[in-house]
Formats: structure tokens, sequence, C-alpha cells
């Protein structure tokens, strides 16, 4: 890691107010976007930045963002530059920087996978010793494949690598593998699970953890939705043993005897495989409504 930047600052520069938090948020890349909306959403306000913008206030909240590289960003936080940063969590372990993990934020999913040519004989990544191996991540490969290999540094299109002969396997980020099926080369299984993160210095700023609990509730409201039927009295303890979660849910009489309504949180993710069911159990009148905030 390069020297603080703390001590390169110049000198006499007014310090800024102490309420003011500075947060790094990707400049370019898949994780600027999502991370501009995050801050959206938390309704800090944020002003919408120019293409070149280097940084925008918040309307609503003493919140400045700077928009920073994203693979600089675990620097930026651990130098104490800014009081915390958003990026990926595979850029945070491949730096290696001395910051703490505050919340994973749902967005920027991917894994760090070995693949190879689909035509290679290599069957797992147990079979790579010594094999050469090109990647953007040289310290977690080193740190995480189960075998010694010769790593192949490059800066970008590692899928490239094996077609030109320069490896005989590849490291590199995958969400959905259609850039691996596009290249012709097959996954030999993950190394690391990753997905944005907030990050701070060892020791958060007060403000920093406020907005941690800020980002949370909202983090958890996206990944929830809002349950809501009418139901038979005589099918409630089907339905209540479909509904999951963490709490009961409520159970409200209607106007109409014999009949009540049921109102539940649920995860969002299993909407798919609820909603079915829960109409085959005697549930009518179905709703389900995005939830803005989750707290407590
Ligand atoms: P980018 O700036 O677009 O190259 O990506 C920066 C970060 O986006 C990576 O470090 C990952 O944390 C995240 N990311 C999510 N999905 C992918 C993907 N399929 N390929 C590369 N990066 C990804």
């Amino acid at each position: 890691m390069a020297a603080p930047r703390r001590g390169r600052l110049r000198a006499g520069a007014a310090p800024a107010p102490p309420t003011l938090l500075r947060i790094a948020v990707p400049s370019k890349g898949r994780l600027r976007e999502p991370a501009i909306a995050l801050l959206e959403d938390a309704g800090l306000g944020p002003e919408t930045p120019g293409d070149r913008a280097l940084a925008f206030p918040c309307r609503h909240a003493p919140v400045e963002a700077l928009l920073v590289r994203a693979d600089d960003i675990p620097e930026y936080v651990q130098d104490g530059v800014v009081d915390c940063g958003i990026t990926g969590l595979d850029l945070v372990r491949e730096r290696a920087a001395d910051v703490t993990e505050v919340l994973r934020l749902g967005f920027g999913a991917c894994s760090l996978e070995v693949a190879v040519p689909v035509e290679s004989a290599l069957g797992s990544a147990t079979e790579l010793r010594g094999a050469r191996v090109a990647t953007t991540f040289p310290r977690l490969a080193a740190e995480l494949l189960p075998v010694p290999v010769e790593l192949v540094p490059v800066d970008g299109s590692v899928e490239l690598a094996p077609r030109l002969g320069l490896a005989d396997a590849i490291v590199d980020l995958v969400s959905s593998g259609s850039t691996l099926r596009t290249n012709g080369l097959r996954s030999l299984g993950p190394l690391l699970e990753s997905e944005a993160v907030l990050i701070a210095p060892s020791e958060p700023s007060a403000e920093t953890l406020q907005l941690a609990a800020v980002f949370r509730s909202v983090v958890e409201a996206r990944a929830a939705r809002y349950l809501m039927l009418n139901a038979p009295e005589s099918a409630l303890a089907e339905i209540c043993a479909l509904v999951p979660g963490s709490r009961a849910p409520s159970i409200l009489p209607l106007a109409e005897p014999g009949m009540v309504a049921v109102h539940s949180v649920i995860p969002a993710a299993d909407v798919w495989r609820l909603l079915p069911a829960l109409e085959a159990a005697g549930a009518s009148s179905i709703l389900l409504v995005p939830v803005e905030r989750m707290l407590g």
C-alpha cells in the first residue's frame, strides 16, 4: 500500500467542519450508479453529479460524496482521507486495506472464480499446481487457490489470456457467467463471493455509524415486501405456516364474518414461490407492496 495521503495534504488547508461526513463513491464502473441510488434512497438528496464531477454535496444531510476509482477507495478510507467509502469487497480484500467492513450493501454481487478454456483437461482448482494463471487479483489468487501456481498479473481483458497463449487458466470476477461463455471459458468454481460494502477506518466515526444505520434500513427494506391478503379463518393455520419471516403476521378481523386479513413482511426472494402457495391455501385479494425502510 502507498504511504498515507493525510500527510501529503496541503499544509494550512482548512479542515472540513467536524460534522461534515465525507464518503467515497466509485467514480465510474458498475458500482457508481447503484451507490448514488443508495444515497438517494437513504434520503440524503445527493446532487446529480456530472460525468466529470470529482465530488458532489447532499441537499438533506451534511454529507459530501467524493468520486474516486473503486480500486482506490480502500486506500482512501484506510488513510482517513474520507470517513467511509462504498466499493467492492473483492477490491477491499485485494488491496489488503486496514479497514472495517461496516455493512454489506446488497448490490454488485459477483464471485471471484477460476476458469479454464472449455477444451482444457483441468477439472478442478486443485489440479492447477504449477499452471500459469492470469488475473487482475494476484493477491487473492495466491491466497485463495488451493495449490501454488505461476501468476501472470494483467491489467484487463483477462479472459483473452488463455486464447493468447499467456495462461492456462484465469481468476476473474463473474456475475452471470456470460462473459466466460462468450470467451470459450468454463468455471472451475468460486474462490470468493463479493458484493458492494460500506467500509470505514478501524474505528468508524459516530457519523459513519449513523449513516450505516440508515443504509442498513434501506438495504433490508429492499430485500423485503409487505404482504396483505384476505383469508377464511379456517385457512389461517395453513397460511401462517407458509408465511416465512422472523415475526408473527398481524391478523385483523374483516367486516365479513369468518374472514380475516393477514399482514406480514416477507423476503422478496420468496415471493415467486409463496404467492401461488398462498392462493392454493385459500388466500384472496393478495397485495404485495415495496417497503421503504426497515428499522428495529
Ligand atoms: P468495474 O468498475 O465496473 O470494473 O467494477 C468494479 C466492481 O464491480 C468490482 O470490483 C466488483 O466488486 C463489482 N462487480 C460486480 N459484478 C461484476 C462483474 N461481473 N465483473 C466485474 N466486476 C463486477
